[in-house]
């Protein structure tokens, strides 16, 4: 049985007087008990990591862990700004997120280098954070289905059965940060056909990989998502900035 996993992502928020009330406020609050069985992250900038696995530490919950928001798809060398997987997994992430929609879109990052930025996560051993999704153009022409499996299919034929050790986050473009969630049931249709075809190449890979949903989740809205058969969590942007709304979406 897959575990529901539920990850926030600050994107470009914080400080260190922000992220300790943060880190703290969540800790207090899932230290009064959480549902059995699920596993919990947030994904910090990197400047911020440090001190927010400091603060996981203090609490030492062993549901809880860190990531990071991206990684270089090269391990060392002249790269400058980069940040290598072997750094991310020193400074105790778990976690990262790879080819979030922002960076497809503001950043030109195409399927093959999400495909070698997950490569360098899996050999640095983090669980990389797979981002795929549609936009509204493509889902009114109705090509979301083509869309999302393409970007999967270039997935698989990088990654293999190495898929198995990854997450995918569903998140259509148009849910993102516009307060447009998509329905559970839209959201479900979209997660089993990228199961189906996950399933065609290897069907462990496929009832193993968790798919997490994210697009405007917040509070009212978890618990419908996650009550969906292939919906294995989610990824939370906005709403994780709020510790209590983000406690309120792990507890849904
Ligand atoms: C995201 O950026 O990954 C995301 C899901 O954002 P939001 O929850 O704000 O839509």
């Amino acid at each position: 049985m897959r575990p529901l996993i539920v990850i926030g992502n600050w994107k470009l928020n914080g400080s260190l007087a922000s992220n300790e009330s943060w880190v703290k406020a969540v800790c207090k609050g899932m230290e009064q008990g959480m549902p059995a069985g699920r596993m919990f992250a947030l994904c910090a900038p990197f400047p911020y990591l440090s001190q927010c696995e400091q603060l996981i530490k203090e609490c030492s919950l062993a549901f809880l862990s860190l990531g990071a928001q991206d990684v270089s798809a090269h391990n060392s060398g002249a790269f400058t700004g980069e940040v290598s997987a072997a750094m991310l997994k020193e400074l105790g992430c778990k976690y990262v997120i790879v080819g979030h929609s922002e960076r497809r879109q503001m950043h030109q990052e195409t399927d093959e280098l999400v495909s070698a930025k997950a490569l360098q996560a899996l050999d640095a051993g983090l669980t990389p954070i797979i981002c795929v999704g549609e936009s509204a153009d493509e889902r009114n022409s109705g090509r979301e289905t083509e869309v999302v499996c393409g970007q999967i299919a270039r997935q698989v034929s990088v990654l293999q059965d190495r898929l198995a050790d990854c997450l995918i986050a569903y998140e259509p473009i148009w849910a993102i940060g516009t307060g447009k969630v998509a329905s559970a049931q839209v959201a479900q249709d979209m997660h089993k056909a990228i199961r189906l075809q996950l399933a065609e190449f290897n069907e462990d890979v496929a009832s193993h990989v968790g798919i997490l949903y994210g697009g405007s989740v917040k509070p009212d809205n978890a618990v419908e998502l996650f009550a969906m058969p292939d919906i294995d969590g989610g990824l939370i942007g906005g709403a994780s900035l709020n510790p209590q709304d983000f406690l309120a979406i792990c507890q849904a």
